[in-house]
């Protein structure tokens, strides 16, 4: 694949291109909005693509495809820029930008929504909420749906709804040939099925189905613990999560206790132990869920019944941060493995990020 150089071989095929009817933008280095159109979420990632073309429908999709093909450049597609490995951009090759594509319509009678390919999960909750719907998402609400349910996509309510790629009806994308295809269960099966994890290399989803599931509200409890008393709070998470009901999801985690109202004192900018779980209903019913967890001594506490769009923002990062993660899928979680992570805790520069372990479907 080729790269876009400064005496940029490109120059008059991109301007052939930007007249051709191509209804987007069309950004290279020298733009001055270059900078702003390659930052993703995570400030590591450095790099400098040839071009970036942010499209407005699926035809420009369709053209800046063809445009990559024949040009031999590396593509890549962008979404809500989340990936912390910077798959949405591309050295010197050609973004394909789909920001302005995030038009979500909600049928409430069938119980599905539309949504565009290049849609933040925040614009599917919002457009959701009204109608009392939801689907699993993730845990944050900037992340972008498409790149979320392409990768299985885990969230709160996965316990009780699914992965994200389990509610996915289907995708329209535009694959490498620059052509329009749709894959759902009957159409196109087998890429149907390469979707579900698959990510973004089948093809530049520009809109994808899901099935809503009606959900007045949900509530969110956070517990705080000193970090000593870590190994036996997350030996007691485990086993509380592997008897909890679907309706309960969440994870346990080490952060640094910040100067909030529910944050002791002693805790503020302290590493301390934290269960996060969530419950598809009311408050009252979720405190009796969650009562094993509140019997064990929690030294902070926030409980809170709220809209689930409004769950999905409370942990929504600033973009921009330098971001390292590491991440690893364990089938189960015995108490060796329970001991090294609160052992690596221990290790933990405090005020610092957060380790956490998420108890996503299935049992930890
Ligand atoms: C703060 C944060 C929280 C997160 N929380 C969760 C979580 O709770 N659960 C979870 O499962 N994941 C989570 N993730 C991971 C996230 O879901 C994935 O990185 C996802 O791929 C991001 O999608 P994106 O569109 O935002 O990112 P992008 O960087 O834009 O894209 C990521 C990948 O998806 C591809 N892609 C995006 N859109 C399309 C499209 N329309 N067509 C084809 N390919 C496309 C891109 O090419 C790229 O390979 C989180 C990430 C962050 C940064």
């Amino acid at each position: 694949m080729a790269q876009i150089d400064g005496t940029s071989r490109l120059a008059k095929p991109l301007a052939e291109f930007r007249s051709s009817g191509f209804g987007g933008s069309v950004i290279e280095e020298t733009d001055p909005a270059y900078d702003e159109a390659r930052a993703i979420f995570n400030a590591m990632i450095e790099d400098r693509p040839g071009v970036i073309v942010q499209c407005e429908t699926v035809e420009d999709v369709v053209q800046a495809v063809r445009f990559g093909r024949e040009h031999d450049l590396e593509i890549a597609v962008r979404g809500g820029g989340h990936s912390v490995a910077g798959m949405g951009l591309t050295s010197g090759g050609l973004v394909i930008d789909l920001r302005r594509m995030n038009t979500v319509t909600v049928d409430p009678d069938a119980r599905t929504a539309q949504v565009g390919g290049g849609a933040t999960m925040s614009h599917l909750d919002r457009a959701t909420e009204p109608f009392g719907l939801v689907t699993t998402g993730g845990r944050v609400s900037t992340t972008g749906v498409a790149g979320l349910v392409l990768g299985g996509g885990t969230g709160w309510l996965d316990r009780k709804f699914g992965l994200a790629c389990d509610n996915l009806l289907s995708a329209d994308l535009v694959t490498a040939e620059g052509e329009l295809v749709r894959a759902s269960a009957d159409e196109n099966p087998e890429l149907f099925w390469a979707l579900h994890g698959g990510g973004g290399n089948f093809g530049v989803v520009t809109s994808l189905a899901l099935r809503l599931y009606p959900l007045a509200s949900v509530t969110a409890a956070l517990l705080l613990w000193r970090e000593e008393v870590g190994p036996e709070v997350v030996r007691a998470f485990r086993d509380f999560m592997a008897q909890a009901p679907d309706e309960v999801g969440g994870g346990v985690l080490y952060l640094t206790g910040a100067p909030d109202e529910f944050v002791p004192e002693h805790l503020v900018g302290e590493l301390a132990c934290a269960v996060l779980v969530t419950y598809t209903g009311g408050e009252e019913a979720a405190r009796e869920v969650i009562r094993p967890m509140l019997e064990l001594g929690h030294e902070g506490e926030l409980i809170a019944e709220m809209p689930y769009a409004e769950l999905q923002c409370m942990l929504d990062d600033p973009p921009g941060l330098r971001n390292y993660w590491s991440a690893e899928y364990l089938a189960s979680f015995p108490d060796e493995a329970v001991d090294a992570f609160c052992a690596s805790a221990d290790r933990m520069i405090v005020p610092s990020a957060s380790q956490h372990v998420l108890f996503p479907q299935g049992e930890p």
